[in-house]
């Protein structure tokens, strides 16, 4: 059984031309010869492109893109001229109509290829994918390292693909416009007064990184340096610890953690909108961006956004809403246009009537719970994050509703025990996973509840169609699928499909 010849078709170096046609789940564009498939970076659907192979294996092989000798008809100038170093945004250099026909067309896949639903079934349910009217500046949080560059110099930016070399820019196209003015007042401040970036390598060094959120309807800006402060470095500061704010010390206002901080809180409240300027103290030498010490140093120690109900047939806002209360630490949907869409539909997917048991399952802050309970009878969140409960709990008496009631436990332990133990039933079950899907035991359990209808909400079309598979076996009918993009620039796919339960 020696070698054949042909085992390996291309081996490292090799230079070869390709057509690309399809995107791979790491946003690489996949070209095939023969059998073999190649995955290319940076180049998109449609491409011709010539490329040298970096790794090859038996079946398939990356490549480097050398050259594009063809450009596809859906290439367009991308607006972020650091896209391709950054590989945040994988696809944008693709023109973002075919973005969305890439996600529909990707979930499609998936249900018929993973899932085994057949083709006419899924063309049927499937609904047009929902896309964002603009596909920048979409995010609400952003997180800017920050450090030195080559020559020394303080810069704030973004890790460089997979790596930890930080490279320059305070103006990401996903993000506020406001984030490149706060960013450079603070890097201003830190070159004016000696400030060190903290140094991965050595763990010395003050600033980590700089938090900023933005509420899209309340225009509220929060600001939060994660910093590597000790005690004996605030006694260093030259500015009074006392000043006006001193009876407040304790809660994080008038102590000194940045030296001049007065100064730089007297830049940054310039800005419009500043609501919150914090600190969060993280000392450990890892890769966790956040500490779990936070002290607001100006303003409010949380910033306020809506979430709106929205039309199903135009999506245009409704004044129905639920506000959320965020601290720097808190989880909140990172793009609220899509959210709001997204959620209007597990609404409109539920099919609530006022008279239903509901369940969410993996509920996060209770976004969906809250929406859903202005609906229901009665709403049960389940979500295995302690601090995100809280969260749900606390945003659910801000808005005044009491029909909705939070576990914190894993799914697929509190529901059989809920249901199992103390018989609580359901009659519309929503779950919005992470990028894993639902344990077995969940899907299990769920069967076993006989809920009239399941929304399942998610963002990995491959679990999605393994875990329908299930829950279908298992009795229930594909009604509708969407996709909805939360992500646009990115390969990212959140899909909503409604299942109803076959009578039998
Ligand atoms: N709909 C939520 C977000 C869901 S994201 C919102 O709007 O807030 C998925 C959530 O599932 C995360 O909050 C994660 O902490 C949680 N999670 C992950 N595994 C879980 C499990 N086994 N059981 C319950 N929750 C889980």
């Amino acid at each position: 059984m020696g070698h054949e010849k042909n085992d390996i078709l291309y081996k490292k170096n090799d230079v070869f031309t390709v057509k690309i046609e399809d995107i791979g789940n790491g946003g690489e564009g996949i070209g095939r010869a023969g059998g073999y498939t190649l995955f290319v970076k940076d180049a998109v659907i449609g491409d011709v492109v010539r490329c040298k192979v970096m790794k090859a294996k038996k079946k398939y092989a990356y490549a480097k893109l050398e050259e594009i000798v063809v450009p596809s008809d859906v290439r367009v100038e991308p607006v972020c001229k650091y896209h391709r170093q950054c590989g945040g945004c994988q696809i944008q250099a693709m023109d973002y109509r075919a973005q969305l026909a890439y996600k529909e067309k990707k979930v499609k896949n998936d249900l018929v290829r993973i899932g085994g639903f057949a083709e006419e079934l899924v063309e049927q349910v499937t609904e047009p994918v929902i896309g964002m009217e603009n596909a920048y500046r979409y995010r609400n949080k952003a997180q800017f390292p920050v450090g030195t560059d080559k020559e020394g110099n303080l810069i704030a930016g973004f890790y460089a693909g997979r790596t930890h070399d930080i490279i320059a820019n305070t103006d990401c196209a996903l993000g506020a416009e406001e984030n490149q003015e706060i960013l450079e007042i603070i890097l201003a401040h830190m070159r004016k007064y000696h400030i060190p970036a903290y140094d991965e390598k050595t763990g010395s060094g003050l600033v980590r990184h700089i938090l900023i959120r933005k509420g899209f309807t309340s225009r509220e800006i929060m600001v939060c340096m994660v910093i590597n402060y000790r005690e004996e470095d605030g006694k260093k500061g030259k500015v009074g610890r006392k000043g006006k704010f001193g009876k407040r010390a304790a809660a994080g206002e008038g102590r000194e953690f940045l030296p001049f901080q007065k100064e730089l809180i007297g830049e940054l409240i310039k800005i419009q909108g500043m609501t919150s300027v914090s600190v969060c103290i993280n000392r450990d030498r890892t890769n966790v961006i956040m500490g779990e010490e936070v002290h607001t140093i100006w303003g409010k120690d949380k910033i306020c956004d809506t979430i709106h109900r929205r039309n199903i047939k135009d999506f245009s806002r409704t004044d129905q809403g639920i506000v959320f209360h965020i601290s720097p630490l808190s989880f909140y949907q990172v793009n609220p246009v899509q959210t709001e869409r997204l959620y209007s539909l597990a609404l409109e997917y539920a099919g609530l009537t006022g008279r239903e048991t509901v369940w969410d399952l993996y509920c996060g802050i209770g976004t969906i719970s809250l929406f859903l309970a202005g609906e229901a009878k009665k709403v049960y969140g389940v979500e295995a994050v302690s601090q995100a409960i809280e969260d749900a709990r606390e945003n659910a008496a801000y808005n005044g509703i009491e029909n909705a009631e939070f576990f914190t436990g894993r799914a697929e332990e509190i529901l059989p025990e809920k249901y199992e133990k103390e018989g609580i039933r359901a009659d519309v079950i929503v779950v919005d996973p992470p990028r894993k899907g639902c344990d077995e035991a969940c899907l299990e359990t769920m069967l076993k509840m006989r809920p009239e209808r399941i929304v399942y909400v998610s963002c990995d079309p491959a679990t999605l169609a393994r875990d329908l598979r299930v829950l279908c076996d298992g009795g229930y009918e594909l009604k509708r699928a969407r996709a909805v993009d939360q992500f646009g620039g990115t390969v990212h796919v959140e899909t909503i499909v409604g299942l109803q339960r076959r009578d039998m």
